[in-house]
């Protein structure tokens, strides 16, 4: 058990099986089946079949505090931040597709991994945000163990699209402290349509029950620095399409109706969107508003910072 105030991961830590735990996911990237696409190919090999084109090492993009992200992960110091380069999904609007689609980064050993992380915890940030981590498990598990060795303390942020299997789940169950999943789509042909992953809405619904399971409703300490708990992000995409109805409904009747969710606003065209209407323009205000409507009808925990953002549209 972890003891209070401090992270899950200490006790795998003290135990040794967060050491089994590196092993056992670095064994898995041999016929990888680390996120839900189970591409099945030998990563220590060649990234040519690999679907995040990401062989053993993984690449990292920047890393630094953030204080862009929800106000429970950026609290005074900032959430530290390390942004992975490539991703497991298609998303032909990316708003990051220069990290996600062309790969901008540095390929990075795990003791590289666990610098960053102790230097984020030095600048006095409040957590460790691992930004599309789904195909780098075991490359982030490598770095916690040398940096947890090292004295790292911090809760970790796993800030995911949300395509995540669930054995790779069980890997980080009592690890990782805060989840941050996506729920992008309800639809699987929109969702093919626009992240070329068909079963995209199935996966990522198991994926967040197995989630709330390990860590449940977000929980913050005296600050309103979140501690511990799921957090979920939806982006509002024109026409619809993001299905933000069905997606409140499932939170409220499937996982919990004191899920904290962020209704985000801040779609623009990005990557291929100018090419596939309606995802060529941004949002309006009304259908902004409309999903945060339907957030708050369901009984949802809004973050805050987008409700005031609803109010200044007003
Ligand atoms: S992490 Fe996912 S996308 Fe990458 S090779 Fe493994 S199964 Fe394929």
């Amino acid at each position: 058990m972890a003891r209070a105030s401090e992270p899950a991961y200490l006790p795998l830590l003290r135990s040794g099986e967060l050491k089994r735990r590196v092993a056992e996911a670095y064994a898995r990237l041999e016929a990888c089946d680390i996120c839900a696409r189970e591409c099945g190919v030998n990563r220590r090999l060649s990234t040519e079949a690999a679907g995040c084109r990401t062989g053993e090492r993984a690449m990292v993009s920047s890393y630094g505090p953030h204080f862009g992200e929800e106000d429970p992960l950026v609290g005074r110091g900032g959430s530290g931040t390390i942004f992975f380069s490539w991703c497991n999904l298609r998303c032909q609007y990316c708003q990051n597709y220069e990290i996600s689609q062309v790969g901008t980064g540095q390929q990075v050993e795990p003791e590289d991994l666990a610098k960053m992380m102790l230097s984020l915890q030095s600048q006095g940030c409040h957590n460790i945000n691992f930004v599309s981590p789904s195909h780098v498990v075991p490359q982030i598990l490598a770095g916690l163990l040398i940096a947890a060795q090292a004295g790292l303390r911090l809760p970790l942020v796993y800030n995911t699209g949300g395509y995540d299997s669930l054995k790779t789940l069980a890997l980080l169950d009592g690890v990782v402290d805060i989840y941050m999943p996506d729920a992008k789509y309800a639809d699987p042909g929109v969702a093919q349509r626009y992240s070329k992953i068909r079963n995209y809405p199935a996966v990522n619904q198991a994926a967040l029950k197995e989630m709330h399971r390990q860590v449940g409703d977000l929980t913050m300490d005296d600050r309103g620095v979140a501690q511990r708990g799921l957090l979920v992000r939806h982006l509002v995409l024109p026409s619809g399409l993001a299905g933000t109805a069905e997606v409140v409904r499932f939170l409220r009747d499937q996982i919990s109706p004191n899920t904290y969710i962020n209704v985000m606003a801040q779609y623009r065209p990005c990557y291929r969107a100018h090419r596939l209407p309606p995802l060529d323009r941004s949002i309006t205000n009304q259908e902004y508003a409309e999903a945060v409507h339907l957030a708050q009808e369901a009984g949802l925990r809004l973050d805050e910072r987008r409700s005031r953002l609803l109010w200044v549209l007003r």
